[in-house]
């Protein structure tokens, strides 16, 4: 058998500039003429939303499921007329194909679909996607990676990296922004850009993060003490954290249990973590606030936010995204966007820091327009806490 996965694409649009009514109705249309376009040996069910299912029977040659996803896109793609207009639907269709002995379950295969159905979105949509070998692979390790994140703090597996941040008008390491970093014992090192977002779905997020802050602060405060040094931890937060009722006191605890003071911690939040509920995140962020710590806006240019809204929550700092500092000393369009991002960040009292600075033409820039923070890859790269401390701690002479 095959299962087809369809999903609308674009219906959100529908729904929320003409109304749920409409809505309705389009999903009514839909429905009918995809029963309409399926043979009777076939099965058309909605998932719900704007999710549907095909389960075509004895059909496992992938020209004629092609064929029939042509066949379903055309029906689903002819006009609906309402209201006086004609609305165009379109979707995406993810296919798995099982053959006699397969031991997927049926949620198995339905999960699969969706991921072939979500390949063929990316791919633009108005399309359809086989679940194949690379998309099995991915699954597969995404699954894996899942299972073994369980054990890695317990395992001792996750350790964190620090890469310094320096003042530019004393060209001082002033703090250290602590990543985590995954030494897994059969895939090797293993990207936060890769585990992270796996934790975040599977709800290990929260004790991850709770690992990495107790690890961190325990580490900064034991070298503070030890070197005298006046070093703050940046640690970052993910968007599921925002939303713990826990995270207030997690923070205080750690700070208590490690000793490092409140005001040489500085939390990251994404402005995605910050947009989803800008009303609760304000609040939880006034609760960490009143703990002392600082709080600093992460990537900033990737997300919606817009300054007037930071404005009104209250934040420290500001760190510009690596991506608007790659190009910086080619293009004249970044230098006017980067030296509004920071008149405008000072007026509201926060201060900048720049994230990926590579070369020291990009600093000599930085430091021309005021910038206050320089972190990236020209001072250093993330390293372990001992190679941060030997290192001089000051800005490369260039
Ligand atoms: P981020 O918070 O934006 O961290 C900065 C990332 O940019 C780091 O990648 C760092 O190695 C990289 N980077 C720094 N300077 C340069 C540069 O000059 N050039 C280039 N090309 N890259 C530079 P990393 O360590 O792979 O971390 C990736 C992301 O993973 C982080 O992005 C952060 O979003 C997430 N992450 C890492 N550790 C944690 C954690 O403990 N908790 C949470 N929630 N997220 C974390
Ligand atoms: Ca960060
Ligand atoms: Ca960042």
């Amino acid at each position: 058998m095959a299962v087809l996965f369809l999903d609308l694409d674009n219906f959100k649009i529908i729904n929320d500039s003409l109304g749920h009514g409409v809505g309705d109705a389009v999903l009514d249309h839909a429905g009918q003429r995809l029963v309409r376009a399926t043979p009777p040996n076939g099965l058309v069910g909605r998932l719900g939303g704007d999710e549907f299912v095909v389960l075509v029977n004895d059909e496992s040659d992938h020209h004629a499921l092609a064929e029939r996803c042509t066949r379903l896109l055309d029906a689903l793609t002819e006009p609906i007329r309402m209201q006086g207009r004609a609305l165009h639907v379109n979707g995406s269709i993810g296919i798995v194909v099982a053959l006699p002995g397969d031991d997927r379950s049926g949620e198995d295969l339905l999960r699969d679909a969706d991921v072939a159905m979500y390949q063929a979105k990316t791919r633009g949509g108005g399309r359809h996607a086989f679940f194949d070998v690379v998309l099995r692979k991915r699954v597969q390790r995404h699954m894996d990676l899942e299972q073994d994140l369980r054990h890695a703090a317990g395992r001792n597996q996750l350790w964190v990296a620090y890469q310094p941040v320096a003042d530019l008008r004393t060209d001082r390491t002033v703090a250290a922004e602590g990543l985590l970093r995954w030494r897994h014992p059969v895939h090797g090192p293993i990207s936060p850009a890769e585990f992270i977002p796996v934790a975040e779905e599977s709800n290990l997020i929260n004790s991850i993060g709770a690992h990495m802050l107790r690890s961190a602060t325990r580490e900064l405060a034991t070298e503070r003490e030890r070197h005298r040094l006046d070093l703050t931890l940046n640690a970052n937060l993910s968007p599921r954290q925002l939303d713990d009722p826990r995270l207030p006191s997690l923070v205080q605890h750690a700070l208590a249990d490690s000793g490092l003071p409140a005001h040489a911690l500085c939390l990251e939040i994404t402005e995605e973590a910050i947009m989803h509920d800008p009303a609760a995140a304000a609040r939880v962020l006034e609760t960490l606030r009143e703990l002392g710590v600082s709080l600093a806006i992460d990537d900033f240019g990737t997300g919606y936010s817009s300054l007037a809204q930071l404005r009104r929550l209250p934040l420290d700092t500001l760190k510009i995204d690596r991506s608007f500092i790659t190009d910086l000393s080619d293009s004249e369009e970044l230098q006017v966007i980067v030296t509004s991002i920071i008149t405008m960040a000072h007026a509201i009292g926060l201060d900048v820091v720049a994230e990926g600075v590579e070369t020291a033409q990009q600093l000599d820039f930085l430091r021309d327009i005021g910038c206050d923070h320089v972190q990236g890859y020209y001072l250093s790269k993330p390293v372990s806490l001992d190679e941060l401390l030997t290192s001089a701690l000051r800005l490369p002479t260039g």
